[in-house]
């Protein structure tokens, strides 16, 4: 039998539920506290989407969009259950009550065995972490937050809008109540070099995220980031660099971190560069193809 070399999410989730469970991604139409306007606010490489699938511009309630999905995920990979992933924006920039309707309208279809929220650390609180525990008896529940890089320069460079400091509070925060935090990364900010990108992977290892997602960082079109490309401020990462830092990246984590993503998933209409990052299972495929000739493996330099 082939060798697992790292902890898929798959099969993570293939653990708990011995069948195939795959994440139907929710628009709420929250929007994002830090985003004005694609010029003046947000992160610099925010798209209009906000990282998510835009359902919420086409008017769909989120059972609207839970039914298409199902529907979607059933046909496409025979999955028997589905995760409600509350993925665009930023998931908690709204009061407890609308919250927790979402929520409910959410889980209330019959597959739903998890519950998935993706926000900033600098909006949350004690009581959106104690809305998401209510759920967690019946739901495989976690907290999806954005760091992006350890790297206060890079967080001020990128217009994050906050820094390692609110991180540290948001993902104590959910760790003190036993919430289950998967971080986001990105590789190929400007201005990073290996030693800073593998630097943020080390913090994450160090304080045990319980799972991490890896983005390569891509350019869409209409973008502060794309500005930057143009004016030749900004260069992004060839897709063999890339691979030998997931490598690298997954050869420092512990071996139990859940590892939820390993590429980004670019809008196609819009992506400028690079072209690769369309290419999602290539880079998955080389991912694989390098950890196996390289023999090496999720842990394998983990400092514990
Ligand atoms: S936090 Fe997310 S939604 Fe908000 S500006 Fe940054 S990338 Fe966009």
């Amino acid at each position: 039998m082939e060798k697992k070399r790292y902890r898929s999410f798959n099969s993570y989730l293939r653990e708990l539920f011995q069948e195939r469970v795959q994440r139907v991604p929710l628009d709420a139409g929250l929007g994002c506290p830090h985003r004005k306007s694609l010029v003046e606010g947000g992160c610099i490489y925010c798209g209009p989407f906000g990282s998510g699938t835009g359902k919420s511009f086409q008017s769909l309630t989120i059972s609207q969009q839970m039914r298409e999905g199902i529907q979607a995920v059933k046909k496409r990979y025979r999955a028997a259950y589905v995760i409600a992933y509350f993925q665009s924006y930023t998931n908690t920039n709204a009061s407890i009550s609308l919250l927790r309707s979402l929520i409910d309208e959410a889980v209330s279809f019959e597959e739903v065995v998890g519950l998935f929220v993706s926000t900033r650390p600098d909006c949350l609180n004690k009581e959106v972490i104690e809305l998401l525990c209510e759920y967690k008896g019946r739901y495989l529940t976690w907290l999806e937050l954005g760091l992006q890089s350890i790297h206060e320069e890079t967080l001020r460079l990128i217009n994050r809008g906050h820094g390692l400091g609110e991180f540290e509070e948001g993902f104590m925060l959910a760790r003190s109540y036993n919430l289950p935090v998967c971080t986001h990364i990105i590789m190929g900010l400007p201005n990073e070099t290996e030693e800073m990108m593998l630097g943020t992977v080390e913090y994450l290892a160090k304080i045990k995220t319980d799972g991490i997602k890896i983005h390569n960082l891509y350019v869409l079109e209409g973008t502060r980031l794309w500005e930057m490309l143009k004016d030749g401020l900004y260069q992004p990462l060839d897709q063999e660099t890339y691979v030998d830092l997931v490598i690298k990246a997954l050869e420092l984590l512990p071996p139990d971190t859940v590892i939820m993503r390993l590429t980004g998933d670019p809008p196609p209409k819009t992506l400028f560069e690079p072209r690769w990052a369309s290419q999602k299972g290539k880079t998955l495929q080389k991912i694989e193809y390098a950890l196996k000739s390289l023999d090496t493996y999720q842990g394998k330099r983990w400092k514990k």
